[in-house]
């Protein structure tokens, strides 16, 4: 193993023990973003050879369940996904996986972006979902690495005009950055119907795909309420399981809810984004430490000390 970026799921663990259902009852190695360097291979394997740097995809599925069959791999009840109890995550420095989910990075692709292939193929999937194309008007909700990715996805299908919201300001301003046409800063105190109508003032029309990458009820509630009527609201964010939202006024207006669960066939997406250029990922990591260093990186990415986004581990320095 190479890098391993820490996501919000591996410190939700490790902090709650738990997320939903998936509950940690016994010691579990954590991590899911990763990259690293092929040492030995299986003997039936012909995709790689020792020594290729690879992106690891982490969850592997049954491949015969009937989600499988129909391409829809990321449903599969069987997937064994890293760092989802009780399978053990990558963080380590040497890890077995099904070859066929590694992703060989050409030479001019870093480790580091390797393993940023992970929460970019979520945004890959979100935008999908979306149906974002040429001239779509985004809003995203949320600027954390998902909402973050998710603007440099929608950016490079064409969106014309993006706007991403936030509880912290410093989030917005990477969000700017990264590209934001305009942003929002939100305070959980807000007036709602105050908030729809900043939004469309922002875009000077209504959006026609929102993207809900925080989780919290009231940007679920906003997604539904300020996406135009006949768009798409696709819900990435994992908030409580159940929430209060203005069903009937979202029915009426024909929006189109749909859910996003990890990604599905995005690996090689992300790859050529990254590897074409379209899309720059690096800015994203802000914070570096060796694998002995672990818990101090844990800290960071826990309380987001010194404007944390995502926070690497490095098993071998590249
Ligand atoms: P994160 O916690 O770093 O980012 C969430 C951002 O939302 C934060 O910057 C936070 O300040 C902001 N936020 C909170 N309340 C808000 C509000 N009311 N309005 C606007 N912004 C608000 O997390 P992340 O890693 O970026 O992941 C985002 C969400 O996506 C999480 O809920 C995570 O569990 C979920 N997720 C889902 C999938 C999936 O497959 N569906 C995959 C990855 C992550
Ligand atoms: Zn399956």
């Amino acid at each position: 193993m190479s890098c391993v970026g820490i996501c919000g799921s591996d410190v939700h663990y490790l902090v709650n023990g738990r997320i939903g259902d998936f509950v940690v009852n016994s010691p579990m190695i954590i991590g899911h973003e990763a990259a690293g360097i092929v040492s030995k291979l299986g003997k039936n394997v012909k995709n790689l050879k020792v020594g290729d740097r690879v992106a690891i995809e982490p969850g592997v599925p049954c491949r015969v369940c009937e989600f499988c069959r129909s391409g829809r791999y990321n449903l599969c009840p069987e997937v064994i996904f890293c760092a989802t109890p009780p399978v053990h995550g990558n963080l380590r420095r040497f890890y077995t996986h099904a070859a066929d989910y590694c992703f060989k990075l050409p030479d001019h692709v870093s480790l580091e972006e390797g393993a940023l292939l992970e929460p970019l193929s979520v945004g890959v999937h979100a935008c999908q979902r979306a149906g974002i194309t040429l001239g779509s008007k985004v809003l995203i909700l949320g600027a954390g690495p998902i909402g973050l990715v998710t603007l440099l996805v929608a950016k490079s299908l064409g969106a014309t005009k993006t706007v991403i919201t936030d509880l912290v300001q410093t989030r917005l301003d990477v969000a700017k950055d990264f590209g934001a046409d305009a942003t929002l800063l939100v305070q959980r105190s807000d007036d709602e119907a105050t908030l729809v109508k900043k939004v469309h003032d922002l875009f000077g029309c209504e959006p026609d795909k929102t993207v809900d990458a925080s989780g919290a009820e009231s940007s679920t509630r906003l997604a539904l309420l300020a996406t135009k009527s006949g768009g798409v609201a696709v819900l990435v964010g994992m908030g409580p399981p159940e929430v209060k939202l203005p069903l009937v006024q979202a029915l009426a207006r024909e929006i189109d809810i749909r859910g996003v669960f990890r990604y599905v066939n995005c690996y090689p997406t992300a790859l050529d984004l990254v590897a074409s250029g379209k899309v720059n990922v690096k800015p994203l990591i802000t914070h570096n430490y060796d694998i002995e260093q672990t818990h101090e990186a844990f800290e960071t990415a826990k309380t987001g000390r010194g404007g944390a986004i995502k926070v690497m581990i490095h098993c071998k320095r590249s």
